[in-house]
């Protein structure tokens, strides 16, 4: 056994024994594990969480078999940092560096290569977890595989992920990236159809406004055979912000990018979501102001904002998963519902045969997810009913939301959507039900919580890095 297998197994006896301890108690007990991407205010309670916080190595890659195995906690930058030291990736590699595996898994994480892998979960090949009674078990699509494909995308109410063994690609230095205009929501789903037609590896798409997107497809790539243009300098844009030049200029336009770069390209601004904040604080928006304010605006710090100041209630943050034939009418009622732009849009998310709970569980295998994240007028009851309106509409297009932000349905018509005796079988079957609050109770926002900026810097000062802990 090597050195960082038996300091794993430590880690894991400890995540077991505090599991024992709460079961006996019947105390429902919260994840902490340090960081979120989540924008649902999170609250944890010192005598009623499970740490995970050093649960952060990666215990093994394997270059010939083409895996790595790595602990729950491990978040992308780090992921991608050791594999590609072997030229390897994972083939879906969530756009935020401090995404976790556990979480990218648990939240139904997928990205731009997801119309090709599926989302996070399908790329994982085995899970070491432990369950609410403390019992230590491994799951894959051979052994247990019920709990293996019920864990994805239940945020944590069926057990503790601690150690991933996850599938790797060969990837090249370079992607090379093609942006393609279009002047219409019809043309941004024709073009993403007919780039998922070609042998590429990426797509996704930013829309502007109803007339004006891109779409924008990669592919790997050894040559600099186009100009080269980076993301993670403080000094270079934005990339949404390039983006919008880019097809101010050209209708067709191709770049080569790093390959961290491409990964991480929306780092720096939260896509936009970044944007918001210079408005709020009326600093100009301008390339010379996110230089200088480049540190705070990368999303590990602006999560902690965020999640301090207690102020994502007071915008629509929604990533919305609908079936090929729906997206249409959908975006045309978001933009009348919302006018909320840019909206990005991505293919994929498409589930498996027994992926109950995950967004992209519906009666299609062409599937969009568009992510409308932005502030749109009204008070905060006007929001919480917009974001109701939104639920329905997306029930009645037969889509399914992506729960890591504010959810509002009332319980009956959640558990329309997700099938609650399946569920309810194997939290029973594998302990949960005592320990872990379920998939409702953790996604759903019954609260308004307090925005208060004076309280939320102070709170950032005293745990800069860390989520707090009551
Ligand atoms: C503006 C915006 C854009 C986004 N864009 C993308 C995107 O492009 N692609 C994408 O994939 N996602 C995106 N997300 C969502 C993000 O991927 C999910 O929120 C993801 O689940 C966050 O992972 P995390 O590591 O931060 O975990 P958290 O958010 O902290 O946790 C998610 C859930 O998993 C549980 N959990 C965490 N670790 C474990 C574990 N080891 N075992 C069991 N349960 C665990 C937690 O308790 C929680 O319920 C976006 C979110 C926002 C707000």
């Amino acid at each position: 056994m090597t050195e960082s297998e038996k300091l794993h197994n430590k880690r894991v006896q400890k995540i077991s024994a505090q599991l024992k301890k709460f079961y006996k108690q019947k105390k429902k007990v919260r994840i902490y594990h340090g960081s979120t991407n989540s924008t649902r205010t999170q609250e944890f309670k010192k005598d009623e969480i499970v740490y995970i916080t050093d649960l952060n190595n990666v215990i093994e890659v394997n270059p010939k078999e083409k895996y790595a195995v790595v602990e729950s906690n491990v978040p992308m930058d780090k992921l991608v940092e050791e594999t590609f030291k072997f030229g390897l990736i994972p083939p879906v590699v969530m756009e935020f560096p401090g995404i976790t595996v556990g979480g990218g898994i648990q939240g139904g994480a997928g990205e731009s290569s997801s119309f090709k892998w599926g989302l996070f979960h399908h790329i994982c090949l085995e899970y070491e977890m432990v369950l609410g009674d403390g019992k230590i078990i491994t799951a894959s699509s051979k052994k247990t595989s019920d709990l293996y494909w019920g864990t994805a995308c239940s945020y944590g109410s069926l057990g503790i992920i601690t150690q991933v063994k996850l599938r790797l690609i060969s990837a090249k230095k370079f992607i090379h990236l093609t942006y393609h205009k279009v002047n219409s929501f019809k043309e941004s789903i024709k073009s993403i159809e007919e780039a998922s037609r070609d042998s590429v590896d990426f797509i996704d798409g930013i829309l502007f406004s109803k007339q004006t997107g891109v779409i924008m497809s990669g592919k790997f790539s050894d040559k600099k055979d186009a100009p080269v243009v980076t993301f993670r300098k403080a000094i270079d844009d934005w990339f949404y912000v390039h983006a919008e030049k880019i097809i101010k200029k050209h209708k067709k336009w191709k770049e080569i990018i790093p390959l961290k770069d491409y990964l991480f390209r929306y780092d720096r601004g939260a896509f936009w979501a970044g944007n918001y904040a210079f408005k709020r604080s009326r600093i100009p928006f301008n390339r010379f102001t996110r230089f200088i304010l480049n540190p705070l605006f990368k999303t590990r710090t602006l999560y902690r904002f965020l999640q301090a100041i207690n102020i994502s209630q007071r915008q629509i943050v929604q990533d919305f998963c609908l079936p090929r034939e729906s997206v249409l009418p959908f975006l045309e009622l978001v933009d009348k519902m919302t006018n909320i732009y840019p909206i990005w849009i991505c293919p994929g998310w498409v589930a498996k045969k027994y992926d109950k709970l995950s967004p992209g569980y519906l009666s299609n295998n062409f599937i969009i997810d568009i992510g409308v994240w932005g502030k749109t007028q009204g008070d905060f009851e006007h929001l919480v009913k917009l974001n109701r309106d939104l639920e329905k509409t997306l029930t009645e297009y037969k889509g399914r939301k992506v729960l890591y932000a504010h959810s509002y349905y009332p319980k009956d018509e959640f558990w329309k959507i997700y099938d609650f005796k399946w569920y309810e079988k194997l939290r029973k079957k594998y302990k949960a039900e005592k320990v872990f609050p379920d998939v409702y109770e953790k996604t759903k926002v019954s609260k308004k919580y307090n925005v208060s900026i004076t309280k939320g810097l102070l709170n950032v000062i005293k745990s800069p890095f860390k989520l707090p802990i009551n």
